[in-house]
């Protein structure tokens, strides 16, 4: 297989990018290659492998070449200098975070994160001394007020988690920069096919490859990508030392997935869209966050910063957290489960599931209410999704 360094567009890399420089056989396919050591020549071959001086493949814990495929692939989806792959989306937060936040250092972060990005700084890394303020980053003035002398890096996702709101990638990476700061990007629910947080000012992006890259429900990872050589190097060495490593057979199911992520994401966007514009006219329905409506309070920006807005909604069911019950208990088709980004769609509730590990008050001020269903819009047919939810919502009561 040929690496095709010279193919530009996204559609085209999602199926070639990642080859391997040496095809064993020709296969077209990058193999499993499910072996933890490899050997080597000699003794001096080794030395210089673990030196660094002669490039080749040590112990999979350290690099493996299915799992590189996929980490080439990431990267040149990203637009980033190299791609570190990790065993879980955790994996590779924790890991990035552990590399670039110090003693005593503080860091920003989008309010309205994935519970555990949130609960891991307040619960754990406070054990080391890092400070972690919270703000609304849809709004930059908060994230400017935030700053510190000490903070080391912002931390931004966008579209977040569950809320749909939306982070200016261009501003926050400037007022991290006017501090020496990092500007991290977790870019999950966009995926690199709808959003490229380098091209606006990023410095690592994040991936949870269990979602829209792999996209089928089946294997769980995560990616870290770096614009630069030198947060590479630092981040690589620390997954190496910390072992959120990803395995081969991991990395060969997200690579076969990320092959068709173009097709998967413009079709479950499309739904998306039409199930929002569905919702929003809906008696049963009190509200829609939804960036691709034209009254999402960061539409503009979403415009400005994404190729497409996606397939990921939120909203709110009238008669609260019993009726988002009486929906989400009615559902035949749509599954009731957390995760998001695959081909059928997912439906679940922040304050109960995903988000229930942050204190209600934090939750309620980053607007994680406790009406707020989180849908993930898959490939099915637009009229089997819309009549499913039509069928459940006539079951609320007002
Ligand atoms: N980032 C976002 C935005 C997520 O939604 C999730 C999981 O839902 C993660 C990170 C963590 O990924 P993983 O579950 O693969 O560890």
């Amino acid at each position: 297989m040929k690496t095709h360094s010279n193919v530009r567009h996204k559609s085209t890399k999602a199926i070639h990018a990642g080859g391997l420089p040496n095809p064993v056989f020709g296969e077209v396919s990058v193999p499993i290659f499910q072996s933890s050591t490899f050997s080597f020549p000699s003794v001096e071959e080794g030395a210089a492998r673990f030196s660094g001086e002669k490039p080749g493949f040590i112990y999979t814990r350290i690099g493996n070449p299915t799992t590189k495929a996929l980490e080439d692939c990431i990267a040149s989806l990203e637009g980033g200098f190299a791609g570190i792959a990790t065993a879980t989306g955790m994996a590779a937060i924790t890991t990035t975070l552990l590399a670039l936040l110090e003693k005593d250092s503080h860091i920003v972060s989008t309010n309205s994160v994935y519970g555990p990005t949130r609960v891991v700084l307040e619960n754990e890394f406070s054990r080391f001394g890092v400070q972690s303020t919270f703000v609304d980053t849809s709004d930059l003035d908060k994230i400017k007020s935030a700053m510190r002398f000490n903070t080391k890096v912002v931390y931004i996702e966008t579209p977040a988690n569950p809320t749909m709101s939306i982070t200016d990638i261009q501003g926050a990476a400037e007022i991290a920069h006017d501090h020496d700061a990092i500007l991290i990007v977790d870019n999950t629910f966009a995926s690199p096919h709808l959003q490229r947080p380098f091209e606006h000012g990023a410095d690592i992006v994040i991936q949870s490859l269990t979602k829209f890259l792999n996209g089928h429900s089946d294997v769980v990872g995560g990616a870290i990508i770096s614009k630069k050589e030198k947060q590479y190097n630092k981040i690589r060495s620390v997954l190496n030392l910390f072992g959120g490593t990803m395995d081969p057979h991991q990395a060969w199911l997200i690579l076969r997935g990320v092959r068709t992520l173009p097709l998967r994401v413009e079709k479950a966007q499309e739904n998306a869209l039409e199930l929002a514009k569905f919702l929003k006219q809906h008696p049963k329905v009190s509200w829609v966050q939804y960036p691709g409506l034209t009254e999402h309070p960061q539409h503009e920006i979403a415009k400005k910063q994404m190729d497409g807005f996606g397939a990921m909604i939120c909203f709110g069911v009238k008669n609260g957290l019993e009726g988002g019950k009486t929906l989400m208990n009615h559902l035949n088709l749509i599954t009731l489960a957390v995760s998001l980004g695959g081909v059928e769609s997912l439906i679940e509730h922040p304050a109960s599931m995903t988000h229930a590990s942050i204190p209600k008050s934090d939750r309620e001020a980053a607007g994680i209410l406790d009406e707020l269903v989180r849908l993930s819009v898959g490939c099915e047919a637009y009229e089997d999704l819309r009549d499913d939810l039509e069928q459940a919502l006539k079951r609320i009561l007002l």
